[in-house]
């Protein structure tokens, strides 16, 4: 019996701004195809994906979606059924400005490919571990009856890859480890791990709480918002706008959202980019002490996405102050070298990692996992772990 059929595998991730697909050989991991196309004005969603559907070729096994937000409906990855659509339709009121998209591609994928499997892997399945004590907002619990809300947290297939490598790294199962692992991309998240798990994270019901990210808030005092509309004349969709859009990085430094250009001004003298770098390390910093006191400790501390895999300035700025609870960071090593690493110092009690992020491997993989553990699939006999 052939036990493990090469099949490939689309990966899908359609956001409001951009379509990045991956093209995957399975189980060998090779990639065959990938790209990121840009939204424009000239070429419709449909057509985008219809150009990636034309370079992924008639012969693809499967598909795998990105879906932003599973509320708590969806704990692991699933495959997609009537009624699976159903149920994240039911929660995308969440993510207006990400799940229907989201779902127009899955829709879009399972027209084209009517008689294939398609999964949906969801940035929420990972936090979904928490503790009410994690995920509660101090308002009224009906409203968590009621509507849902709490803190759901996102990347978490980020997170989930990053402490699978930080466990291998460190050689010792993930199970046995306390992480605390700082996803900082143009979003920010910061996750507290413990037994192999989500316990605690920095977003919330939506991504724009927690940490100062390029252009987004993070946490702020939530009267903050009746204030500014009161103030400057605005509804609470344009302060919510200008919080998502206009904040962070961007907002402070009044230039950019991109570190790499702040570091490079604030080199220059510009006062406020100086600030709004400050502002982030800090905020960060807030939020590892906050998790090493979550966790009771930690074993190790990851910096991964755009900023955390490339900027040893951000990476060594966060680690200073950090001491107290046994990080000592290898400053050559933080400085030299690419990809994975170990960047502490050999006898430094919590280690500091490197390790690039890699979300379309562990969407390919979760999708290939499914179809196998479905044999069923085709006839309509297909188990929904919702
Ligand atoms: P997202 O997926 O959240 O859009 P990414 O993880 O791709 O973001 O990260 C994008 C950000 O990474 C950019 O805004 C930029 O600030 C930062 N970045 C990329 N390369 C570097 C670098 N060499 N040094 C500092 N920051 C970098």
């Amino acid at each position: 019996m052939k036990t493990n059929p090469s099949r490939k595998t689309l990966v899908l991730n359609c956001g409001s701004s951009s379509v990045k697909y991956k093209v995957f050989e399975m189980p060998s991991e090779r990639i065959l195809a990938e790209g990121n196309l840009k939204r424009g004005a000239e070429q419709s969603f449909e057509d985008m994906l219809e150009e990636i559907f034309r370079i992924a070729g008639p012969d693809v096994d499967m598909t795998a979606h990105r879906v932003v937000h599973g509320a708590d409906l969806f704990p692991a990855s699933v495959l997609v059924t009537e009624e699976v659509m159903r149920r994240m339709e039911s929660v995308s009121y969440l993510a207006p400005l990400h799940n229907p998209i989201n779902l127009e591609g899955i829709r879009l994928a399972q027209r084209h490919y009517p008689s294939i499997p398609h999964a949906a892997v969801f940035d929420t399945s990972f936090h979904q571990t928490m503790p009410p004590t994690s995920y509660l907002y101090s308002i009224p619990y009906e409203y968590y009856e009621r509507h849902k809300i709490r803190k759901y947290g996102f990347h978490g297939t980020s997170h989930r890859y990053v402490m699978g490598r930080a466990s291998e790294l460190m050689g010792m199962p993930a199970d046995k480890l306390r992480l605390i692992s700082c996803h900082i991309g143009n979003g920010v998240s910061v996750t507290a791990i413990r037994n192999g798990e989500s316990y605690d994270t920095s977003m919330g019901l939506t991504p724009l709480a927690g940490v100062t990210m390029g252009t987004r808030s993070g946490n702020i005092d939530p009267a903050v918002i009746p204030y500014l509309e009161r103030l400057e004349g605005i509804e609470t969709d344009e302060v919510l706008r200008v919080l998502n859009h206009q904040s962070g990085l961007l907002g402070i430094s009044g230039i950019s959202n991109d570190i790499r250009d702040l570091l490079k001004i604030a080199k220059e003298g510009h006062e406020r980019s100086q600030l709004a770098l400050d502002l982030f390390v800090s905020k960060l910093h807030q939020y590892i002490g906050l998790y090493f006191a979550r966790l009771n400790g930690a074993d190790g501390i990851i910096f991964t996405a755009g900023v955390g895999e490339n900027s040893p300035e951000i990476r060594e700025k966060i680690c200073q102050g950090l001491e107290f609870a046994g990080v000592y960071l290898d400053r050559e090593a933080n400085a030299a070298g690419s990809g994975e690493r170990m960047i502490s110092s050999a006898y430094s009690p919590c280690k500091v990692m490197v390790i690039p992020t890699n979300e379309e491997i562990v969407m390919a993989r979760d999708a290939v996992e499914l179809v196998e553990n479905q044999p069923a699939w085709g006839t309509g006999r297909i188990a929904i772990t919702v």
